[in-house]
């Protein structure tokens, strides 16, 4: 589920299938039925997905107005369902509605004041999300038009609408579609998994008032029902330790390319190696001080408007987001030396011998550029194919 298949447009979805397939396989009944329902739902959803098409074009509406409109689905496998929140409208009593209004509004308000960006598309695209997805569905997605969030089992999922960051990482891949338009597969899609997480968790940070220092860097927190060993579905700081629980299975995120995993399922594994990347934008943010969203963020997203592109490697990504920074910023500055020792320090760009000057460094660089890609990740996934 969650991932593209050839000729198929994929659905976005926030849980990772390996999640689902470790409940299904190994839980209990019905937990593993809702588990096996949840796939199956979404497999039927990616075909839908495939006749909506991308963005749909709509008129253009002044920056800074938001158009939210809120729908009850009232537990059907139907959308977009009942609408019972629109724009202006007051609280309603059904909290699932309130959250999915105000974190559509947190992520329409963070890309306005922090970029200027006029909701997912930059033309103020109407923000349409449905709640109460389905019984028991235990995943949130963006479909290629509006959010739809399940209520979760209870057991080890909670409503999807609880975790701002899930809103904003949902979201964002509306603004990646119309921007970078990043392939869901390999290393493209796991950047396109990885800018979801950076602006979910910038949204979270933002409406917190956190320096990079003091956020947690969690995808996800709060999500888990009590008792599931966890504190979230991805760790930007530490992947690989976000969750470790029997019924779920252990958080397999690499944070370094020397753990990249090599994998048909999940799209070529874009909800796991999407640590490197996600880890690479953390180490920057935190080098960098302050707030994440006013330069990490601003570089990642200039990057992500103006440079990347559908096929970008990883590689790609830490040579756009090193120009994007000397750009913004001055060449050789502080926040463009801390954006190259990230990607460094997750081994995507090599790191310089010792003793090298920094004209080395500056020749090294050189070198990635013209090759476009480094050699080393497909180099290695091609021996691990052949072992
Ligand atoms: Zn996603």
């Amino acid at each position: 589920m969650c991932e593209a298949r050839q000729g198929r447009s994929p659905l976005l979805c926030i849980v990772p299938p390996q999640i689902l397939r470790h409940l299904a396989r190994g839980a209990s009944r019905p937990l593993a039925d809702w588990a096996l329902h949840t796939l199956a739902l979404s497999e039927r959803l990616r075909g839908a997905r495939t006749v909506l098409g991308s963005l749909a074009s709509l008129a253009t509406t002044p920056a800074g107005l938001k158009r939210r409109t809120v729908y009850d689905a009232g537990h059907l496998e139907r959308l977009p369902g009942k609408p019972v929140r629109a724009e202006g409208d007051p609280a309603t009593r059904d909290v699932a509605v309130n959250e999915a209004y105000d974190g559509a509004g947190a992520t329409y308000d963070f890309y306005h004041d922090a970029y200027g960006r006029n909701s997912i598309d930059d033309r103020g695209m109407r923000l349409d999300a449905s709640v109460h997805y389905g019984r028991n569905f235990d995943n949130a997605f963006w479909d290629g038009r509006q959010m739809v969030y399940g209520d979760g089992d209870g057991t080890i999922f909670q409503r999807f609408t609880k975790s701002v960051d899930v809103i904003g990482h949902e979201l964002t891949h509306g603004v990646t579609e119309s921007e970078a338009g990043l392939d869901y597969q390999d290393q493209p899609g796991a950047l396109n998994e990885s800018i979801s997480d950076v602006f979910g968790s910038l949204v979270k940070q933002s409406g917190l008032g956190q320096a990079a220092d003091q956020a947690d860097w969690v995808i996800g927190a709060g999500l888990f029902a009590r008792g599931v060993r966890g504190v979230g579905l991805r760790s930007m700081k530490a992947p690989g330790t976000a969750y470790d629980d029997p019924r779920i299975g252990k958080d397999p995120q690499p944070a370094h390319m020397k753990d990249y995993v090599a994998t048909h399922e999940d799209a070529g594994g874009v909800h796991i190696n999407s640590g490197i990347p996600n880890h690479a934008f953390y180490l920057a943010a935190v080098a960098i001080g302050g707030r994440a969203w006013t330069k990490a963020g601003r570089i990642w997203y200039i990057a992500l408007r103006d440079r990347l592109r559908h096929d970008s490697s990883f590689a790609d990504a830490a040579r756009l987001t090193a120009e994007t920074a000397d750009q913004l910023y001055g060449p050789g500055g502080a926040e463009a030396r801390a954006v190259r020792d990230a990607w460094q320090a997750v081994g995507v760009v090599a790191s310089p011998a010792p003793g090298r000057t920094s004209e080395d460094r500056v020749q090294a660089q050189r070198r990635v550029r013209r090759d476009g890609r480094a050699a080393g990740p497909r180099k290695r996934r091609a021996a691990r194919g052949r072992a």
